[in-house]
């Protein structure tokens, strides 16, 4: 049917509050965004549309951390570093090695530790509430406009911050952004995460992890296996806080599902991603269960209550940050944010997925400048939706990524409540000192 339009009724809407800093979306970068901007003493709200912390870490069940060492020190410190820790001393997260910090969590752990730092540092919490439009005057945000079950309310802010993932705020604030890989829209597809229960631990060797290839061969001949991947994309064992210690019935997460052809900003994709990630879900269990050593008796203990988005709109910044950046561990004078990671991207088509690695003992930086949506004022974009090209966008939207970017966001806000300015004017240099003293960087 072609695109009919009408218009809504214009209507009269309470203003609930007015706050220092509005962040948008509670994943790995808007909670630690939000607990930055509380515990520098501004007036801080989070909005989330569900009713917990944590966004694809936790909704989507990806439950794993990579690594903070660039193989010769660690490079992130601050509320990551400190948040890493509390997870592992909370239980339910098993630090696979000390001097990488990289760890396998259940998402439970983490909802309960990201929401105590979050009440601890102070700030104001809305769940249940999805931001949805923007407040603009002339070419500045001033707020946000939310839907909930109380219904529409307009909040004010003197900062918002995007961390949606998808760059919801900023697109519908008029930022230019940029989607697709290679050509535009051309997505990497999306991956409905599982944990499965009563594995038997002690069967599964290190060389169990590199079997699943041939088998999905195997079941592939057989037409038992039609997902589009041709391994598993990553899997390992989760344990739940005070869970006994009986190997040989262990949970287990799998990331191993994967729809093609998603646009994570289109409601009829994200509906055909549900229904198709499901079917493979029943796939997967029945593979496990037939094939793979060690899963023979495994049931279904719990799906992520949404696919994981791997991409989608990479708002358009005063500075692009380039997979070349990231492989030459580019620095920048306005460089806030270290970072290490490999640039994983997943292919298109379904057929595999690369890392490029940076050479040993080195690590990049993301400018200031990647933050602040070229030509809009009073809004700063983190997480998996800031200012990169689609080969960068492969290592920063890794949450040890992302969480870094939030610190430094959520204090850049704070500093332009303090400096009554717009974010785009602080004082960049007063920004790296504050993270500095903060741990955050080195
Ligand atoms: C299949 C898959 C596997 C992955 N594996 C790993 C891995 O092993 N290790 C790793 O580090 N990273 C991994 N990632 C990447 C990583 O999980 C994400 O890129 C990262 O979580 C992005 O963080 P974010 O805070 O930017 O966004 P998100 O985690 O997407 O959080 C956004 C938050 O905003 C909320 N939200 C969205 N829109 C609105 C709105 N309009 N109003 C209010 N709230 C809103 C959401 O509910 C969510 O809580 C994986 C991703 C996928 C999809």
């Amino acid at each position: 049917m072609a695109v009919q339009y009408m218009y809504e009724k214009e209507r009269k809407i309470p203003v609930k509050d007015k706050y220092d800093v509005i962040v948008c979306g509670g994943g790995p970068s808007g909670f630690v965004a939000a607990v930055a901007s509380a515990r520098c003493g501004v007036r801080t709200l989070l909005i989330e549309r569900y009713g917990f912390p944590g966004g694809t870490a936790t909704a989507g069940m990806m439950v794993e951390f990579g690594s903070i060492y660039d193989g010769k020190q660690v490079i992130v410190g601050g509320i990551t570093h400190e948040f890493l820790h509390r997870l592992e001393k909370f239980g339910g997260a098993i630090m696979k090695d000390e001097k990488t910090h990289s760890m396998v969590f259940d998402p439970e752990s983490m909802i309960m530790v990201s929401l105590e730092m979050l009440v601890e540092s102070g700030c104001e919490i809305m769940f249940h509430t999805l931001a949805c439009e923007p407040i603009v005057e002339e070419n500045i945000v001033k707020g946000v406009i939310t839907e909930s079950k109380s219904g529409r309310q307009a909040i004010f802010g003197k900062v918002v911050i995007d961390t949606t993932g998808d760059g919801d705020i900023a697109a519908r604030a008029g930022a230019k952004y940029q989607m697709g890989h290679r050509r535009e829209n051309i997505l990497q597809p999306v991956s409905l995460e599982i944990i499965v229960g009563n594995v038997d631990a002690t069967k599964i060797t290190p060389e169990t992890y590199f079997q699943n290839k041939q088998l999905i061969a195997r079941a592939k001949e057989k037409g038992e296996w039609t997902i589009p991947t041709e391994r598993f994309f990553s899997w390992g064992r989760v344990l739940k806080r005070g869970q006994p210690q009986d190997p040989k019935n262990s949970f287990f997460f799998l990331n191993a599902t994967n729809v093609l052809n998603i646009n994570g900003c289109n409601v009829d994709d994200l509906t055909r991603a549900e229904i198709e990630s499901r079917r493979q879900v029943d796939q997967l269990i029945n593979f496990l269960r037939k094939y793979m050593r060690g899963f023979e008796n495994c049931y279904l203990d719990r799906v992520a209550c949404q696919v994981g988005i791997r991409e989608t709109r990479r708002i358009t910044g005063d500075y692009l940050l380039t997979g070349e950046d990231v492989l030459s561990a580019r620095h920048f004078e306005d460089g806030v944010v270290p970072a290490c990671s490999s640039i994983d991207v997943h292919d298109p088509e379904g057929k595999d997925f690369g890392h490029e690695y940076l050479k040993e003992g080195t690590h990049y930086e993301i400018p200031y400048r990647c933050f602040l949506p070229k030509e809009i004022e009073g809004i700063l974009v983190g997480g998996r939706c800031i200012s990169a090209d689609y080969r960068a966008l492969g290592s920063t939207r890794v949450m040890v990524v992302c969480m870094p970017i939030g610190e430094a966001i959520g204090t850049a806000a704070a500093i332009a409540v303090k400096e009554k300015c717009v974010p785009r004017k602080i004082p960049v240099q007063k920004l790296k000192f504050q993270l500095r003293d903060a741990g955050m960087s080195l």
